[in-house]
This record gives C-alpha cells, sequence and structure tokens, in this order.
C-alpha cells in the first residue's frame, strides 16, 4: 500500500503546535480504541457474549467462577505512539462521552482508530463525531476492521490502514521510516481474577509485553492476523537479530522490574536464528527469564526440548485446529504427544481448536470435541471457523458465493464465539452454537479448571527441573515455583472441597494437593488448610455473585509528555479512572 503524504492545515487556529514559530509545526494526534461499554448488547454493536476479557470470552468461559479473568490493552496503538514524534494522546477503552469530552476540549489534526470488525458501528459513530466536533481533523482507520469492503466510505474515512502502523505513520508524517523501534513499557494485562480473588498488580508480578515481529508467513486460511500483514509468505520484523531483541528485553527488565515477558509474535519460534541468538545472550548474560510464546506444532518440534528450557519457554499458544486438518503447520504432527511432551518439561499449553472445519459434521464433530479435550492442556480455546473479512478463507467464500452477509453489513456477532458466517456445507445454521459450547463444557468437566491445571504444570516443572544442574535454569523454575508451597495447596483444597460431590474431579484434585503437601510439608499442610478456607469462602461468593454487569475494562489516558517508558507497573495501573467502565473484542488469533 501506498503510504499518503500528510497534508493538514499547520496554522489554522487552534492547530498552532511549535512554541516557537520558527519550529516546523508537528500535527497533534489522538489514537483511540472504540468506545465502550463492550460486554452488554447495545446499538453499537457491543454484544454481552463478547466482552473485553479475552480468556474468558473465548477460552475459559464455561467455567463459572473458575474463569480466568483479564484484560489487555491496544497493544498496536501503544506501538504507533511510541515510534512517532508527532505530539499525541492515547485513548485506550473511552466511553462515548469520554472520547466526545476529548475532542472538545483538545484540538487534533489526526484522529487515529483501531478496531476489529465487530466494531464497525463503533467506528463509524467515532468518525461521524469527529467531523461533527473538529471538522479538519483527518480521519485514520487501521487494524483487523480494515479488511470490511469499501470500509473508507462507509465510515467515511480519509485513509484506511491494512498494512503495519508504524512505518506507515512514520511515512505519513513525514518521519524517519528506517529510525530503530523503540518498544512501549506495556504490562501483559491486568484487572487478574479468578476464584473469586483479584491477582494483585505489583511491580514485577505481571509479565511485560515485547512485540518482535508482525504477521506469521504460515499464512492458514483462517487467519486474520497473517492477512492482515500480508498473509503466506510475509511477516514483519521490528527486531530482525537476537541481539537487538535481547537488548530492548533487558531495557524492559530493567525499567518494569520483570523477568516474565509475554512475547506477542504470532509464532516467535519460527524464526529460528533469533530465537537462538536470544538465547545464547541470555546464556552469557546469566538472564533466567521466563517466556510465553506463540508457535505452530511443527515449529515446536524443530527444537529440542533442552533448546525449549533453556529459552525460558514456559508457556505456548498452540494452534491445534482439528484432528487430521489439512494445515501444514501440524503435518506429520502427533499433537497430542507434543503437549504431553511440554507439559512434562513445565510448559503449559494453551490450544487451540476449530469447531465446524469444512470436514466437520453433527456427525463426527462430536469426536474432534473428544480429540481436542483429550489434550488435555492447561487452556484451551475453542473458535468457530469463521471467514473474518480480509482472510483467505473470506475471499473464497465471498467468490462462492456462501458468505451469509457478503458486504459485512452486520459484523457484531462475527466473532467466533455465536455463529457461522457462512453457509456450512454439512452443519445446519444454529447447530454451531450448541457444539462450541459442548466443547467449552467438555474441556471443563474433563479436564477441570484451567487455573488448577497452571498450578499441575508448574508442579511439573519443578519436579524436573528445580535442580537443574544450570543454575539459570534452576532460579526460573524455583521462581515460577515459589506459589507451590503455600497459596497453591490453598488454592487446590479449596478447589477439592468444591468437588466434594464429584468423585473423579475431587480424586484429581486431591492427588496435586497431596503431592504439594508432600513435597512441601508442614507449610503446605498449612496452607491448605488455614489459606484453603479462605479461598473456598471467596470461590463460593462468587459463584453465588458473578461479577454482574460483566467488568469493562477501564479507561486509559495518556499523552505523549508522559514519560511512559519510566512508569512502573503501578504507576500504569494508577492510571486507570475507576469511574470510567468499559473493553473491545477480541480478534481471532492463531498459530
Ligand atoms: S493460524 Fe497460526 S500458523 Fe497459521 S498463519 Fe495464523 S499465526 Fe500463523
Amino acid at each position: 500500500m501506498k503510504t499518503p503524504t500528510l497534508q493538514f492545515p499547520p496554522s489554522t487556529p487552534p492547530y498552532t503546535c511549535g512554541a516557537d514559530r520558527n519550529e516546523p509545526t508537528k500535527p497533534r494526534i489522538l489514537f483511540s480504541s472504540v468506545f465502550g461499554p463492550f460486554a452488554r448488547n447495545d446499538e453499537f454493536g457491543s454484544r454481552e457474549i463478547n466482552p473485553m476479557e479475552l480468556y474468558h470470552n473465548q477460552v475459559t468461559r464455561a467455567q463459572g467462577p473458575f474463569s480466568l479473568r483479564m484484560f489487555h490493552r491496544s497493544w498496536g496503538l501503544m506501538m504507533i505512539r511510541e515510534n512517532v514524534s508527532a505530539p499525541n494522546s492515547l485513548l485506550d477503552f473511552p466511553t462515548r462521552e469520554r472520547f466526545i469530552a476529548e475532542l472538545k476540549s483538545e484540538p487534533y489534526n489526526i484522529v487515529a482508530i483501531s478496531a476489529i470488525p465487530p466494531n464497525y458501528l463503533k467506528v463509524r459513530e467515532m468518525c461521524r463525531l469527529v467531523r461533527e466536533i473538529q471538522p479538519s481533523a483527518i480521519i485514520i482507520v487501521g487494524g483487523h476492521i480494515s479488511g470490511l469492503p469499501n470500509l473508507k466510505e462507509r465510515i467515511n474515512a480519509d485513509h484506511v490502514v491494512r498494512v503495519e502502523g508504524v512505518s506507515w505513520f512514520r511515512e505519513f508524517l513525514g518521519e524517519d521510516v528506517t529510525a530503530p523501534i523503540r518498544h512501549p513499557r506495556i504490562v501483559s494485562g491486568f484487572g487478574t481474577r479468578a476464584m473469586g480473588m483479584d491477582l494483585p498488580d505489583r511491580p514485577g508480578s505481571t509479565a511485560a509485553t515485547v512485540i518482535p515481529s508482525v504477521g506469521c508467513p504460515m499464512g492458514c486460511n483462517f487467519c486474520a492476523t497473517s492477512a492482515m500483514f500480508g498473509g503466506k509468505g510475509k511477516f514483519l520484523n521490528f527486531y530482525e537479530s537476537g541481539d537487538e531483541l535481547f537488548d530492548v528485553m533487558c531495557e524492559i527488565e530493567r525499567d518494569m522490574k520483570v523477568q516474565t515477558f509475554f512475547v506477542m509474535d504470532e509464532n516467535f519460534l519460527l524464526h529460528k536464528k533469533r530465537a537462538l541468538r536470544l538465547l545464547e545472550r541470555m546464556k552469557r548474560a546469566d538472564k533466567s527469564w521466563s517466556l510465553y510464546v506463540f508457535s505452530s506444532a511443527n515449529v515446536l518440534r524443530s527444537y529440542t526440548i533442552e533448546q525449549l528450557v533453556a529459552l525460558g519457554v514456559s508457556w505456548v499458544w498452540m494452534g491445534l485446529e482439528g484432528n487430521q486438518s489439512k494445515y501444514q503447520k501440524l503435518a506429520g504432527t502427533d499433537t497430542r504427544e507434543l503437549v504431553s511432551t511440554l507439559q512434562a518439561n513445565g510448559i503449559s499449553i494453551l490450544g487451540s481448536s476449530i469447531i465446524g472445519l469444512e470436514e466437520h459434521t453433527p456427525e463426527n464433530l462430536p469426536d474432534a470435541i473428544e480429540h481436542a479435550v483429550a489434550h488435555d492442556t492447561e487452556f484451551h480455546q475453542f473458535m468457530l471457523y469463521t471467514p473474518v473479512a480480509g482472510t483467505p478463507l473470506f475471499n473464497e467464500h465471498r467468490t462462492n458465493g456462501t458468505l451469509l452477509d457478503p458486504d459485512c453489513e452486520e459484523p457484531a456477532d462475527i466473532h467466533g464465539q455465536l455463529r457461522f458466517a457462512h453457509k456450512h456445507p454439512h452443519i445446519p445454521s444454529g447447530m454451531e452454537t450448541e457444539f462450541l459450547l459442548q466443547a467449552f463444557r467438555r474441556d471443563f468437566e474433563v479436564n477441570g479448571p484451567s487455573v488448577i491445571r497452571m498450578v499441575r504444570a508448574t508442579l511439573r516443572g519443578w519436579n524436573r527441573h528445580s535442580n537443574h544442574p544450570v543454575n539459570r535454569i534452576r532460579r526460573r523454575f524455583r521462581r515460577e515455583g515459589a506459589q507451590l508451597r503455600f497459596q497453591y495447596p490453598a488454592v487446590l483444597w479449596a478447589a477439592r472441597e468444591w468437588y466434594r460431590d464429584n468423585p473423579v474431579m475431587f480424586r484429581k484434585m486431591d492427588a496435586i494437593l497431596n503431592e504439594l503437601i508432600a513435597k512441601f510439608g508442614l507449610v503446605a499442610r498449612i496452607g491448605a488448610s488455614v489459606g484453603g478456607r479462605v479461598v473456598l469462602r471467596k470461590l463460593r461468593a462468587e459463584a453465588a455473585n458473578p461479577p454482574s454487569p460483566t467488568p469493562e475494562p477501564s479507561t486509559f489516558y495518556e499523552r505523549s509528555s508522559t514519560p511512559a517508558p519510566e512508569l512502573t507497573v503501578k504507576q500504569q495501573l494508577s492510571k486507570i479512572q475507576l469511574s470510567v467502565k468499559r473493553p473491545k473484542a477480541c480478534t481471532p488469533v492463531g498459530v
């Protein structure tokens, strides 16, 4: 895509931005995610079924009070604003009223909005508001919504960006496109809650997000993220080499006091040279970092387990898609064996399976669900096979005339958690919703709460590697297992009580609890019997009174004068305006 050149009325009041008249004037930019509320039905396409909490939305949605609740910031906008020199503000998760107030109180030359397709009506409304309140502002819209047909005209935007945003903005603003990428300091999640307990957002207790690349060259036909950045064979590195990545991770470690990184790269391990160089540098600098990564199955197999352990891989989001599915990334891999090997080494797995692949029928779907559940991954995402606008799958169905809404006029319910967007060759319309729920319920019924599975994975890692001969690796497993002594026995005791009337699950909880007590002795015993009662009370209270209405993310407001890199986690969190609630819908992702 050719980037247009910026043209704006630089001296038109009130847009005089340079304090010195001789200083070249820079445009003022407002970056914004779409407005909330999100988890309730409204005329702007918010849906109760589609909350902002990623896990609760599409991973642990059937796990009741055990569901992991957590919000994530709009990382793309944070990345872009960090890498332009123009003065700017970021409104993340505003309400509609807060967005209006910002437009009325601050002059902007550019308003940039990021969204996903279900938020189409919100973006259209935001563009209308910009035209009404600041008619000379340039409107730029990006993110996955950019795949919707004829979007620019439909929302009255000036530009719709469907490429990597940092480069596009730099070029548009006349800035140096080749300048090094500065990485924002991003707390990976906030507002974390499970079993009725809020998890502390202390500095260093939450992972930092690092974004080494965008896009994935595997180009699976349904993958919105791959399509967004060019599709098959394409990706873009923000950090080309392991050395560059190591340096930026060291800076983040220093500023945010973290040792755990959520590596937001659709297929991080695919870039093997970079990953192995990172490993070399970690060894040399004695770093015992933990990495949460996305990786496809065959790529994982290309590493030895020793390499993965040494690299600090402790959590993997992996696409399982479906039994004998056609995807190249799975060809020849026994995913159950792979998952089991990784788990035995303390690596937690978030498996991702698709309901409604072409070959699925009402007759074979129960078996497909059983196959997915049999992986016994720590977490399991189930998504409907969905032709998201802009993907090869969407184009294929459009050509075949099998899309239910070919012009995407009503995309609010097309998010993979409710219904198909196309005519399925074998599954009658409406049946998919129940199959999807069946998958979530079956996974929970057979494998139990994900948070307990996480404890089990941590314990396995402790058993295998807490006495590892390499000090750096030993330290990591001991750090990750620090809560095995007291807190986790409390959690297990409460979970065991919860399942008192379910003998199979009771025995499961009991076995893990007994192992913890055998290993950690009196401290674990006290944790179980004292802490367990506290946890059980909270768990029961959560079940009796689930959060209602569904929690919304708080609004964040940051201005370019804010020294964001210096902010601690606590400082970032203190910027939450507690009176304002809201979130965003979830983008289908997969590896
Ligand atoms: S689904 Fe996974 S492997 Fe396939 S293109 Fe997307 S990120 Fe890559």
